[in-house]
Parts: structure tokens; C-alpha cells; sequence
């Protein structure tokens, strides 16, 4: 298992987050909606800066984020 931080994930806060790529990904997406959710300016930029992105720039994107999860150290 590992740990990323919210704004490793393209997010915008310190958030973190623990367990497989997956698992990871699945808690930032539940953590950004409710950001969203509660009126949260920065959250709802990050999220629609993604949303807008184009297909190849958001699978550059989660090319990013497996990387940076694969240099993360195990926790
Ligand atoms: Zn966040």
C-alpha cells in the first residue's frame, strides 16, 4: 500500500489517501466530489481543469499519477 496526497493526484490540498492505485484513486475521487459538493473554488477548479482535458491529456494525466504513485514509498 501507498500514500498520495490529494494535490499528487492533481488535486489541490494535503489530503492523504492510502492503499493500492486503485483504491487511491477511487478515495481522491469521493474526497474532489465532496469538495465540489460543499462549494469548495479550488476543488471545483482542479476537478474541472480534469473534466475538461481532453482524453489523451487525461490518460497523460493518470500516467502522471501512476508514477508518482509507483515512486511513493510503501507504507
Ligand atoms: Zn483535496
Amino acid at each position: 500500500m501507498k500514500k498520495l496526497t490529494c494535490k499528487d493526484l492533481g488535486g489541490v490540498c494535503d489530503e492523504a489517501f492510502v492503499g493500492t492505485f486503485e483504491e487511491i484513486g477511487q478515495k481522491c475521487r469521493v474526497h474532489v466530489m465532496e469538495a465540489v459538493q460543499r462549494g469548495d473554488a479550488a476543488h471545483q477548479a482542479a476537478a474541472g481543469k480534469f473534466m475538461t482535458a481532453s482524453p489523451m491529456e487525461q490518460a497523460e494525466m493518470m500516467l502522471e499519477f501512476k508514477n508518482r504513485f509507483d515512486a511513493a514509498p510503501d507504507v
